[in-house]
């Protein structure tokens, strides 16, 4: 064990995090936990971890589990590639591994959906094996001690390397936790060095800190809000893949002007109201306004519609999957009407 990896071990043991509900030696639950965590805080991650547990205990009930049931569990967290890559990786095992999990990272990482880092975590947490990690939170520890900047790929494997260097071969599934708090409580975007255990070799000079980040570039699109009586709101579902793939939501077009033909295409008719006041939705790479518009005396046109994949919602919970915009807007029509 280096100096670093020691510091970091004796700050976790007084300040790191011991009670999270995933800190069991079960892979299940650590593969769970660290693909939820992905691009998700601990806070916003735990109660889906917590009610996911409870309705899917086993990568056997995950596996037997339709994928519409793990879409509607996982409404609201964001990023459903990922809870569609679990899906697909608990079948997977289940059909040619028995249900029987893998120890080296490597093997984990030929899993959907799970990357080195992530591949890496689990085997340290489940098996206690050293495998190095490289998060956004190590990352950014390990680019600050060791003064390192820039994302290109020598940068990238200078990181790795330092990552491999400070991993211990013992305690290695406290250091992997260690490190992730150290980055997530300490090192944070704006470092609290003072009370940090690296600091006496820290190379940081606030040099890094990033300024102010250009605006995200702005998409907009209409969704029509399709009703009928004692039936409840028109749903669709969308695409497989591209951003909330296999997700219920509204018809949409980008254009207010296209929308129409969407309707038809649905095998409906009607007029379009007033646009309502757009929400907004924060993506990782752009922001989307949703404007939705109340389509009125709807009529179906039962021929066209056959076939299409659609269901009525009328607001029974759970509900399927929805994007979490969608679904406050349409439980707002739900409780308007
Ligand atoms: S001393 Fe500051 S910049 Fe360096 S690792 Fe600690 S918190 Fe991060």
């Amino acid at each position: 064990m280096d100096g670093f990896s020691a510091k970091v071990l004796a700050w976790y043991r007084h300040h790191g995090r011991h009670d999270l509900p995933w800190q069991v030696a079960d892979p299940y639950a650590r593969w769970l936990a660290e693909v939820m965590l992905q691009q998700t805080t601990v806070t916003a991650a735990r109660p889906y971890y917590e009610r996911f547990m409870r309705r899917f205990p086993s990568v056997q009930a995950l596996a037997h589990a339709s994928l519409d049931d793990v879409l509607a569990l996982w409404s609201g967290l964001g990023y459903y590639a990922r809870a569609r890559n679990l899906h697909a990786a608990a079948r997977l095992l289940v059909d040619r591994h028995a249900g029987v999990f893998p120890r080296t990272a490597d093997e984990w990482a030929a899993l959907p959906g799970i990357g080195p880092s992530t591949a890496a975590a689990i085997v340290a947490f489940a098996f206690n094996i050293p495998a190095a990690i490289l998060d956004a939170n190590v990352r950014r520890v390990l680019s600050r001690y060791h003064g390192v900047r820039g994302r290109d790929a020598p940068t990238e494997r200078l990181l790795w390397s330092y990552a491999r260097t400070h991993t211990p071969t013992r305690h290695v599934a406290a250091y992997t936790q260690a490190i992730m708090d150290l980055g997530a409580l300490v090192c944070r975007k704006t470092p609290d060095c003072p009370t940090c255990p690296l600091a006496d070799g820290c190379a940081f000079d606030g040099a890094e800190t990033p300024a102010r980040r250009p605006p995200k570039p702005e998409r907009a699109v209409y969704m029509a809000i399709i009703t009928a009586p004692d039936q409840g709101i028109l749903l669709v579902r969308r695409p497989p893949r591209g951003i909330w793939g296999g997700l219920w939501s509204l018809p949409e077009s980008a254009a207010l002007a296209a929308l129409p033909a969407t309707i038809q295409a649905l095998g409906f008719e009607g007029a379009l109201g007033d646009p309502a006041p757009p929400v907004w939705h924060v993506f990782t790479h752009f922001r989307l306004s949703i404007t939705p518009v109340r389509v009125l005396r709807s009529a179906r046109l039962a021929a066209v519609a056959e076939g299409c994949d659609a269901m009525w919602y009328k607001g029974a919970l759970p509900g399927p999957g929805m994007p979490a915009p969608v679904r406050r807007l349409v439980n707002q029509f739900l409780e308007a009407s």
